[in-house]
């Protein structure tokens, strides 16, 4: 076996963002079959049989159609061992899911080709884009008719502000595709049984010139930071350049990278000193334990089973023997595990969002996850007013474990609970009641503009009906506007304050 330092340059740690059905589930299944983990398609999304899904968690899964949490699967290809962070894909996402790209190395962006970037891809790259990590572009569905790949690449470069890098081209779509271009090679991949058009491959290679000429170069460097996103064109579905993609994802995309510290200091991904933080924890995966799964991202050193290692808040020590990783079809309990790989800690109540654990001596801190400005807000209360007590401590524990935000109003004491996807609030419902025995019921208050204050600025006359004032779980005063307009008015009308979009 090689050593960990080896080990982990062949790491790729991703995850695909996407908007609704423009092909993720099925580009990852093509994924899978490349890695022989699974044998035919369509085993991912109809998993019946699967062991995990007798769990009560899972129950809203299946009633949904669509996956709660994200999780991870494994498999090796060429030579390069890949962990994708699977998203969840439905438009009610969750923090989760935005927290999960705080975890990988790169993403791979899913854009339907006949469709072009949808709201949920623009919302997805965006906070992708704050970290400056590779984007890696996957037009699907060329298939079926396409847009003009020119008038796609454009509208990818003004909407999303990236340079793309076309690395093939699609020749034709729909019923006359011929096949993809590939630029680099400069060679044709025929589409199978392809109908003959030599009018579209003449058209394309037109096309292909030009872009030569007037194109924007390739760089490497503005590829690793972000700023330039190499794309490809393909089908999922008939797994036409998939192959192709995939082989030059793994060409270019990062081996895991080094991470800074609070007090400003890298973390090398080759240290001896094990690192991890907790992106995610996830609730009874199963239903015999009420326990719960904190997602760690390995950042340094290797992990071996039962080590032993410090939570950096606390300073509470504790010996990593109950781990658990996240294959395609079956949970293992894994022996070691390096940096880029996701481990599975069951816990019973010591981790929140963002801590830190290392082992030895040496003290390590990483930053604390970004927090993300809910839009949704419904106030709570419970339907047992003698249940007051675990109503409570319900609230305080899903709350520091990041399910959901808290706030309250400035004056009473109602709470306020803040989502970026109605999913939280359902999931946050079904943990009250089955965790901690608690009914609650909600009162709608729709979807808000949320912004903070400074407490200096504020006046409690500035608040009305259209901007409600709250305040955040540490106190923090917040206006919930009712929509954009509202806050727009009250920018006029309060020029000199200073509104911040998060916390
Ligand atoms: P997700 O919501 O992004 O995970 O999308 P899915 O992978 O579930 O795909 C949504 C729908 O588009 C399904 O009916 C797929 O069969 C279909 N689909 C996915 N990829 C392709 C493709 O390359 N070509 C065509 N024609 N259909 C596709």
């Amino acid at each position: 076996m090689e050593n960990f330092q080896e080990q982990l340059k062949d790491r790729r740690t991703f995850a695909i963002i996407s908007h609704p059905d423009a092909g993720k589930t099925t580009l990852t299944e093509q994924l899978l079959l490349h890695g022989g983990v699974i044998r035919e398609a369509g085993t991912v999304k109809g998993r019946g049989s699967n062991k995990l899904a007798s769990s009560d968690w899972m129950a809203i899964e299946q009633q949904r159609g669509i996956s709660v949490t994200s999780s991870v699967l494994q498999f090796d290809y060429e030579g390069k061992r890949i962990n994708i962070l699977d998203t969840p894909g439905h438009e009610d996402f969750s923090e989760d899911t935005y927290r999960t790209l705080m975890a990988v190395d790169s993403v791979v962006m899913v854009v339907d080709a006949a469709k072009g970037i949808e709201p949920q891809t623009k919302k997805l790259f965006e906070i992708v884009s704050q970290r400056g990590i590779p984007v890696f572009t996957f037009f699907n569905k060329i298939d079926r008719d396409a847009r003009h790949p020119l008038d796609l690449v454009d509208e990818l470069e003004s909407t999303l502000g990236i340079q793309a890098y076309p690395m093939n081209w699609p020749v034709g779509s729909g019923h006359i595709l011929q096949g993809i271009y590939d630029l680099r090679r400069q060679e044709l991949i025929d589409f199978p049984n392809a109908t003959p058009h030599p009018e579209v491959v003449d058209e394309t290679m037109d096309e292909v010139e030009l872009l030569q000429d007037a194109g924007n170069d390739f760089d490497q460097e503005a590829i690793a930071k972000g700023k330039l996103t190499p794309v490809f064109f393909g089908s999922a579905l008939v797994n036409f350049g998939v192959t192709e993609f995939l082989r030059e994802y793994l060409n270019y995309a990062p081996s895991p990278a080094a991470a800074k510290t609070v007090d400003d200091r890298e973390v090398q991904p080759e240290d001896e000193q094990f690192t991890g933080f907790v992106f995610k924890i996830q609730a009874n995966m199963d239903p015999r334990h009420r326990d719960r799964i904190a997602f760690v991202r390995i950042v340094s050193g290797e992990f071996n089973r039962g080590m032993d290692v410090t939570l950096q808040r606390n300073g509470k020590k504790m010996r990593l023997s109950n781990v658990t990783q996240f294959m395609a079809e079956e949970r293992e309990n894994v022996q070691t595990a390096v940096p880029g790989d996701i481990i599975g800690l069951y816990d019973t109540g010591n981790f929140q969002i963002g801590d830190t654990i290392f082992s030895g001596k040496k003290a390590v801190q990483f930053p604390e996850l970004p927090t993300f400005t809910p839009e949704l807000f419904n106030r709570v209360i419970a339907k047992d007013v003698m249940k007051q007590k675990s109503y409570h401590k319900g609230i305080d524990q899903l709350v520091q474990e990041g399910t959901i935000q808290l706030y309250k109003s400035w004056l009473g004491s109602d709470y306020i609970i803040g989502a970026v996807g109605q999913l939280q609030f359902e999931v946050f419902q079904f943990r009250m009641e089955n965790e901690y025995n608690t009914e609650i019921q909600f009162e709608p208050m729709g979807s808000k503009v949320a912004r903070w204050i400074d407490p200096n600025q504020l006046d409690e006359k500035m608040s009305s009906t259209r901007n409600l004032l709250v305040k955040d779980r540490f106190d923090n005063p917040v206006f919930l506007f009712e929509n954009k307009f509202a806050m727009n008015w009250f920018m006029d009308k309060y020029p000199d304050v200073e509104l911040e979009e998060k916390m």
